[in-house]
């Protein structure tokens, strides 16, 4: 039906942009497990922006993007990244830009199904807060004087998404060099830098959603049963000991430590791989 314009039409997963932060050090490390389990699911629009070429991964065909960022956890190195995943997304014409760390398990489903319940056309930031409470910056203004600033964010650990209409709204602050130099006026990580700009600059509430995980939580309070509802997870060292989800299946813990491989195969059992 030619009257149907493309915002009415029903969201489809290849219309999310999915930027997956990396860096070199991690591309055999981290990034692998995630190609062979999530991104082989999504590969044509998910996006690796990193910091270091990789023939490996251009011969087979991921969409890569090697910004010019320094290769540290900086505050200036993150944030030209999350830079980078923004413009990158403007770019597009996909529909939804969701952010995801190395360190994250996306269930496409899941997230497809999340956003397909929000108004396309709406202004959405939806995420998990990494605290209880609304952070507090000092907002560096003109002449040396600050402002005591609070507002919400979605920690970049766990992903989050933001619809286009949203993302348009947020070019005075977050294209091109202007994401950074929002990020140094209240010096705050990249994923803060988002919140603030959306909640203090546009005055839109971000959209607390308990679906997205990272490993600032106990992931072993994810319940086995709700895993296929979860939009993300995550893994890592947490107090010395290894912080994943609990799963039952096939791989031990020492063959799948952050539980990823268990998942995939768990949405996708016809994997090839898969036991
Ligand atoms: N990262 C990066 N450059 C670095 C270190 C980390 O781009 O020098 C990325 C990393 O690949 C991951 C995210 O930043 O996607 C968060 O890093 P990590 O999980 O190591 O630390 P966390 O902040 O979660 O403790
Ligand atoms: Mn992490």
């Amino acid at each position: 039906n030619p009257h149907i314009e493309g915002t009415l039409e029903k969201l489809q997963l290849r219309d999310i942009f999915i930027a997956v932060k990396t860096t070199g050090r991690f591309h055999k490390t981290r990034l692998a497990l995630l190609l062979e389990t999530w991104i082989s699911r999504t590969k044509a629009h998910t996006f690796i922006f990193t910091d270091t070429e990789d023939d490996d991964l251009r011969s087979k065909g991921y969409n890569m993007v090697v910004t010019g960022c320094h290769s540290d956890h900086s505050q200036q190195a993150l944030s030209c990244k999350m830079s980078a995943e923004y413009d990158g997304f403007m770019a597009s014409d996909k529909r939804w830009f969701c952010h995801v760390d190395d360190d994250n398990y996306v269930n496409p489903v899941a997230l497809l199904s999340l956003l397909s319940a929000f108004p396309q056309e709406g202004d959405i930031y939806v995420g998990k807060p990494s605290l209880d409470k609304p952070i507090t910056a000092q907002e560096l203004l003109e002449r040396n004087q600050t402002r005591e600033v609070q507002f919400w964010f979605a920690t970049g650990g766990a992903g989050f998404c933001l619809s286009r209409r949203l993302a348009e709204k947020m070019i005075p602050w977050a294209s091109g060099s202007r994401f950074e130099q929002t990020s140094s006026k209240i010096r705050l990580p990249d994923d803060c830098t988002v919140g603030f700009i959306i909640e203090k600059r546009l005055g839109i509430s971000m959209v607390h959603c308990p679906l997205f995980h990272s490993h600032l939580e106990n992931l072993l309070l994810v319940r086995q049963r709700s895993i296929p509802q979860q939009v993300t997870l995550s893994y890592g060292i947490f107090e010395n000991k290894m912080n994943s989800i609990e799963i039952k299946g096939r791989f031990s813990k020492e063959e799948d430590p952050s539980r990823f491989k268990t998942v995939h195969c768990m949405l996708y059992p016809l994997t090839s791989w898969c036991p």
